[in-house]
Protein backbone atom coordinates (compact mmCIF):
# COMPACT_ATOMS: atom_id res chain seq x y z
CA UNK A 1 0.00 0.00 0.00
CA UNK A 2 1.23 3.41 -1.10
CA UNK A 3 2.63 6.13 1.99
CA UNK A 4 1.32 9.52 2.06
CA UNK A 5 2.99 12.79 1.77
CA UNK A 6 2.10 15.57 5.08
CA UNK A 7 3.08 19.17 4.18
CA UNK A 8 4.43 20.29 7.26
CA UNK A 9 4.78 24.20 8.12
CA UNK A 10 7.62 25.13 10.45
CA UNK A 11 8.22 28.79 12.52
CA UNK A 12 9.21 31.57 10.69
CA UNK A 13 11.06 33.25 13.38
CA UNK A 14 9.71 31.89 16.61
CA UNK A 15 10.03 28.19 17.26
CA UNK A 16 7.36 28.47 19.57
CA UNK A 17 4.98 28.38 16.55
CA UNK A 18 6.04 24.49 16.34
CA UNK A 19 2.78 22.79 16.78
CA UNK A 20 1.41 19.70 18.58
CA UNK A 21 0.04 17.87 15.35
CA UNK A 22 3.34 19.30 13.54
CA UNK A 23 6.01 17.90 16.01
CA UNK A 24 4.37 14.52 16.24
CA UNK A 25 4.27 14.42 12.13
CA UNK A 26 7.79 14.97 12.21
CA UNK A 27 8.17 12.28 14.58
CA UNK A 28 6.39 9.74 12.87
CA UNK A 29 7.06 9.44 9.75
CA UNK A 30 9.51 7.61 7.35
CA UNK A 31 11.50 10.29 6.20
CA UNK A 32 11.84 13.95 5.97
CA UNK A 33 12.04 16.23 2.66
CA UNK A 34 13.47 19.28 3.42
CA UNK A 35 14.28 22.18 1.42
CA UNK A 36 17.53 22.81 3.33
CA UNK A 37 19.36 19.70 5.26
CA UNK A 38 21.23 21.98 7.47
CA UNK A 39 18.39 24.42 8.63
CA UNK A 40 15.71 21.28 9.37
CA UNK A 41 18.63 19.46 11.46
CA UNK A 42 18.82 22.71 13.97
CA UNK A 43 14.78 22.46 13.95
CA UNK A 44 14.83 19.04 14.55
CA UNK A 45 17.62 19.03 17.23
CA UNK A 46 15.69 21.52 18.83
CA UNK A 47 12.81 19.57 19.06
CA UNK A 48 14.82 16.64 20.37
CA UNK A 49 13.93 14.19 17.20
CA UNK A 50 16.20 12.37 14.78
CA UNK A 51 14.93 11.31 11.40
CA UNK A 52 16.52 10.73 8.38
CA UNK A 53 16.19 13.96 6.00
CA UNK A 54 16.73 13.98 2.01
CA UNK A 55 17.00 17.27 0.37
CA UNK A 56 14.50 18.14 -2.23
CA UNK A 57 14.65 22.13 -3.55
CA UNK A 58 14.35 24.24 -6.22
CA UNK A 59 17.31 23.09 -8.42
CA UNK A 60 16.89 19.49 -7.44
CA UNK A 61 13.44 18.93 -7.83
CA UNK A 62 12.47 17.89 -10.91
CA UNK A 63 15.03 14.22 -10.32
CA UNK A 64 14.53 14.38 -6.00
CA UNK A 65 10.54 14.40 -6.63
CA UNK A 66 10.72 11.40 -8.66
CA UNK A 67 12.64 9.62 -6.23
CA UNK A 68 10.71 10.71 -3.11
CA UNK A 69 7.48 9.82 -4.91
CA UNK A 70 9.06 6.00 -5.60
CA UNK A 71 9.83 5.76 -1.58
CA UNK A 72 5.95 7.17 -1.12
CA UNK A 73 4.90 4.16 -3.73
CA UNK A 74 6.87 1.96 -2.12
CA UNK A 75 5.05 2.59 1.14
CA UNK A 76 6.72 5.15 3.39
CA UNK A 77 5.63 8.05 4.63
CA UNK A 78 7.06 11.74 3.91
CA UNK A 79 6.91 15.00 5.67
CA UNK A 80 8.02 17.89 3.27
CA UNK A 81 9.38 20.66 4.69
CA UNK A 82 10.76 23.95 3.93
CA UNK A 83 13.09 26.55 5.82
CA UNK A 84 10.57 28.34 7.14
CA UNK A 85 6.39 28.47 6.83
CA UNK A 86 4.15 26.50 4.57
CA UNK A 87 6.05 24.37 1.85
CA UNK A 88 4.35 24.87 -1.28
CA UNK A 89 3.77 29.13 -0.98
CA UNK A 90 6.96 30.69 -2.71
CA UNK A 91 8.41 27.54 -1.41
CA UNK A 92 9.48 23.87 -3.19
CA UNK A 93 6.43 21.66 -3.09
CA UNK A 94 3.72 23.01 -5.48
CA UNK A 95 5.62 20.07 -7.96
CA UNK A 96 5.57 17.15 -5.41
CA UNK A 97 1.67 17.80 -4.16
CA UNK A 98 0.99 17.73 -7.89
CA UNK A 99 3.20 14.50 -8.75
CA UNK A 100 1.81 12.57 -5.68
CA UNK A 101 -1.53 13.70 -6.62
CA UNK A 102 -1.50 12.48 -10.29
CA UNK A 103 -0.08 8.91 -8.77
CA UNK A 104 -3.10 9.00 -6.22
CA UNK A 105 -1.44 9.27 -3.27
CA UNK A 106 -3.09 10.82 -0.36
CA UNK A 107 -1.58 15.07 0.24
CA UNK A 108 -2.36 16.22 3.98
CA UNK A 109 -1.30 19.63 4.05
CA UNK A 110 -1.15 20.73 8.34
CA UNK A 111 -1.90 23.98 8.89
CA UNK A 112 0.19 26.44 10.63
CA UNK A 113 2.79 29.11 10.23
CA UNK A 114 2.67 31.23 6.78
CA UNK A 115 3.91 34.48 6.33
CA UNK A 116 1.25 35.96 3.89
CA UNK A 117 -1.43 35.05 6.44
CA UNK A 118 0.53 36.12 9.42
CA UNK A 119 1.14 39.57 7.37
CA UNK A 120 -2.47 40.00 6.19
CA UNK A 121 -3.92 39.56 9.79
CA UNK A 122 -1.97 42.25 10.86
CA UNK A 123 -1.45 45.06 7.86
CA UNK A 124 -4.83 46.43 9.13
CA UNK A 125 -5.61 46.60 5.48
CA UNK A 126 -8.75 44.94 3.92
CA UNK A 127 -8.93 41.18 4.52
CA UNK A 128 -12.05 40.79 3.26
CA UNK A 129 -11.02 40.06 -0.39
CA UNK A 130 -7.12 39.83 -1.10
CA UNK A 131 -4.66 37.88 -3.87
CA UNK A 132 -1.42 36.62 -3.07
CA UNK A 133 1.80 37.79 -5.84
CA UNK A 134 4.67 36.00 -4.54
CA UNK A 135 7.89 37.46 -5.02
CA UNK A 136 8.02 39.96 -7.90
CA UNK A 137 10.55 39.54 -10.88
CA UNK A 138 13.80 40.86 -10.28
CA UNK A 139 13.84 41.77 -14.03
CA UNK A 140 13.01 45.46 -13.80
CA UNK A 141 10.63 44.60 -17.06
CA UNK A 142 8.64 41.87 -16.11
CA UNK A 143 8.28 43.09 -12.23
CA UNK A 144 6.89 46.50 -14.02
CA UNK A 145 4.56 44.09 -15.69
CA UNK A 146 3.79 42.04 -13.19
CA UNK A 147 2.40 45.46 -11.19
CA UNK A 148 0.44 46.84 -14.41
CA UNK A 149 -1.36 43.79 -14.54
CA UNK A 150 -2.24 45.28 -11.60
CA UNK A 151 -3.30 48.45 -11.80
CA UNK A 152 -6.80 48.55 -11.42
CA UNK A 153 -7.01 45.12 -8.86
CA UNK A 154 -9.36 46.31 -5.68
CA UNK A 155 -8.18 43.60 -3.82
CA UNK A 156 -5.65 43.75 -1.19
CA UNK A 157 -2.38 42.63 -2.74
CA UNK A 158 0.29 40.86 -1.20
CA UNK A 159 3.95 40.50 -2.07
CA UNK A 160 7.23 38.97 -0.73
CA UNK A 161 9.88 41.04 -0.54
CA UNK A 162 13.68 40.24 0.29
CA UNK A 163 15.91 43.41 1.68
CA UNK A 164 18.18 44.62 -0.70
CA UNK A 165 15.21 44.73 -3.38
CA UNK A 166 12.67 46.55 -1.63
CA UNK A 167 13.29 50.06 -2.57
CA UNK A 168 13.09 48.93 -6.36
CA UNK A 169 10.06 47.75 -5.29
CA UNK A 170 8.51 50.43 -3.80
CA UNK A 171 9.87 53.00 -6.22
CA UNK A 172 7.96 50.64 -9.01
CA UNK A 173 5.09 50.27 -6.99
CA UNK A 174 4.32 53.62 -6.26
CA UNK A 175 5.04 54.71 -9.84
CA UNK A 176 2.21 52.27 -10.80
CA UNK A 177 -0.19 52.33 -8.32
CA UNK A 178 0.36 56.32 -7.18
CA UNK A 179 2.57 57.82 -4.83
CA UNK A 180 -0.77 58.32 -2.03
CA UNK A 181 -1.28 54.25 -1.79
CA UNK A 182 -1.41 52.83 1.68
CA UNK A 183 0.79 50.28 2.40
CA UNK A 184 1.76 47.99 5.63
CA UNK A 185 5.37 46.75 5.42
CA UNK A 186 5.44 43.60 7.76
CA UNK A 187 8.97 42.66 8.97
CA UNK A 188 10.71 40.18 11.07
CA UNK A 189 7.51 39.11 11.78
CA UNK A 190 6.90 36.73 14.91
CA UNK A 191 10.63 37.74 15.58
CA UNK A 192 12.56 39.52 18.50
CA UNK A 193 12.08 42.77 16.15
CA UNK A 194 9.14 42.22 14.79
CA UNK A 195 7.98 45.79 13.05
CA UNK A 196 4.29 46.98 11.30
CA UNK A 197 4.99 49.96 8.92
CA UNK A 198 1.24 51.38 8.19
CA UNK A 199 2.39 54.33 6.29
CA UNK A 200 2.28 55.47 1.93
CA UNK A 201 4.04 54.19 -0.62
CA UNK A 202 5.80 57.66 -0.71
CA UNK A 203 6.39 57.53 2.57
CA UNK A 204 7.76 54.49 2.86
CA UNK A 205 10.27 55.24 0.34
CA UNK A 206 11.41 58.16 2.64
CA UNK A 207 11.50 56.18 5.45
CA UNK A 208 14.05 53.28 3.61
CA UNK A 209 16.09 55.40 1.70
CA UNK A 210 16.95 57.40 4.88
CA UNK A 211 17.28 53.91 6.93
CA UNK A 212 18.04 51.50 4.78
CA UNK A 213 16.00 47.94 5.48
CA UNK A 214 17.06 45.09 7.09
CA UNK A 215 15.07 41.57 7.67
CA UNK A 216 12.60 39.83 5.94
CA UNK A 217 9.85 41.64 4.56
CA UNK A 218 6.15 41.04 3.57
CA UNK A 219 4.23 43.90 1.65
CA UNK A 220 0.86 44.54 2.05
CA UNK A 221 -0.85 47.33 -0.27
CA UNK A 222 -4.19 48.19 -0.08
CA UNK A 223 -6.40 47.27 -3.78
CA UNK A 224 -7.80 50.53 -5.91
CA UNK A 225 -9.89 52.49 -4.39
CA UNK A 226 -13.57 50.91 -5.70
CA UNK A 227 -15.31 53.19 -8.33
CA UNK A 228 -18.96 53.73 -7.42
CA UNK A 229 -20.68 53.02 -10.51
CA UNK A 230 -23.04 55.99 -11.12
CA UNK A 231 -26.46 54.91 -12.57
CA UNK A 232 -27.12 56.75 -15.89
CA UNK A 233 -30.72 58.61 -15.90
CA UNK A 234 -32.90 59.25 -18.96
CA UNK A 235 -31.43 62.55 -19.68
CA UNK A 236 -28.12 60.89 -20.16
CA UNK A 237 -29.97 58.43 -22.17
CA UNK A 238 -31.51 61.21 -24.59
CA UNK A 239 -28.78 63.43 -25.04
CA UNK A 240 -26.19 59.87 -26.03
CA UNK A 241 -29.29 59.14 -28.30
CA UNK A 242 -29.19 62.69 -29.68
CA UNK A 243 -25.30 62.38 -30.40
CA UNK A 244 -25.15 59.45 -32.35
CA UNK A 245 -28.59 60.43 -34.37
CA UNK A 246 -26.32 63.82 -35.23
CA UNK A 247 -23.29 61.78 -36.01
CA UNK A 248 -25.56 59.95 -39.01
CA UNK A 249 -26.40 56.87 -36.85
CA UNK A 250 -30.88 55.69 -37.30
CA UNK A 251 -32.82 56.35 -34.27
CA UNK A 252 -33.08 52.74 -33.83
CA UNK A 253 -30.06 51.86 -33.55
CA UNK A 254 -28.80 55.10 -31.50
CA UNK A 255 -31.00 53.35 -29.13
CA UNK A 256 -30.16 49.72 -29.42
CA UNK A 257 -26.50 51.59 -29.01
CA UNK A 258 -27.00 53.84 -26.07
CA UNK A 259 -28.67 50.74 -24.29
CA UNK A 260 -25.64 49.02 -24.55
CA UNK A 261 -23.63 51.18 -23.60
CA UNK A 262 -24.95 52.42 -20.52
CA UNK A 263 -26.40 49.24 -19.56
CA UNK A 264 -29.84 50.38 -19.72
CA UNK A 265 -33.43 48.18 -20.48
CA UNK A 266 -34.16 49.39 -24.21
CA UNK A 267 -37.74 50.78 -23.34
CA UNK A 268 -36.19 52.76 -21.54
CA UNK A 269 -33.94 54.41 -23.67
CA UNK A 270 -36.54 54.28 -26.45
CA UNK A 271 -39.03 56.92 -23.89
CA UNK A 272 -36.26 59.01 -23.05
CA UNK A 273 -35.20 59.27 -27.01
CA UNK A 274 -39.34 60.09 -27.39
CA UNK A 275 -38.08 64.03 -26.96
CA UNK A 276 -35.12 63.53 -29.06
CA UNK A 277 -36.00 65.18 -32.43
N1 LIG B 1 6.59 29.43 2.42
C1 LIG B 1 6.89 30.54 3.29
C2 LIG B 1 5.59 31.05 3.91
O1 LIG B 1 4.59 31.09 3.19
O2 LIG B 1 5.59 31.46 5.05
C3 LIG B 1 7.57 31.69 2.55
C4 LIG B 1 8.87 31.34 1.94
S1 LIG B 1 9.53 32.60 0.93
C5 LIG B 1 10.89 31.75 0.23
C6 LIG B 1 10.33 33.66 2.05
C7 LIG B 1 9.67 35.04 2.12
O3 LIG B 1 8.59 35.01 3.05
C8 LIG B 1 10.61 36.13 2.64
O4 LIG B 1 11.38 36.69 1.60
C9 LIG B 1 9.62 37.14 3.21
O5 LIG B 1 9.04 37.92 2.18
C10 LIG B 1 8.55 36.22 3.78
N2 LIG B 1 8.84 35.91 5.19
C11 LIG B 1 9.19 34.72 5.71
N3 LIG B 1 9.34 34.82 7.04
C12 LIG B 1 9.07 36.10 7.37
C13 LIG B 1 9.05 36.82 8.59
N4 LIG B 1 9.36 36.26 9.75
N5 LIG B 1 8.72 38.13 8.55
C14 LIG B 1 8.40 38.74 7.39
N6 LIG B 1 8.42 38.10 6.21
C15 LIG B 1 8.73 36.80 6.20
Amino acid sequence: MAGMLYLVPTPIGNLGDISIRCRQTLESVDFIAAEDTRVTLKLLNHLGIKKSLVSYYEHNKAFKGNVILDRILAGETCALVSDAGSPAISDPGEELVVLCAQHGITVCAIPGPCAVITALSISGQATGRFCFEGFLSTAKKSRREHLESLIGETRTMIFYEAPHKLLNTLEDMADTFGADRPISLCRELTKLHEEVVRTTLGEAIAKYTENPPKGEFVLVVAGAPVQEKVQPTADDAAKRVAQLMESGISRKDAIKQTAKELDLPKNVVYDAALTVE
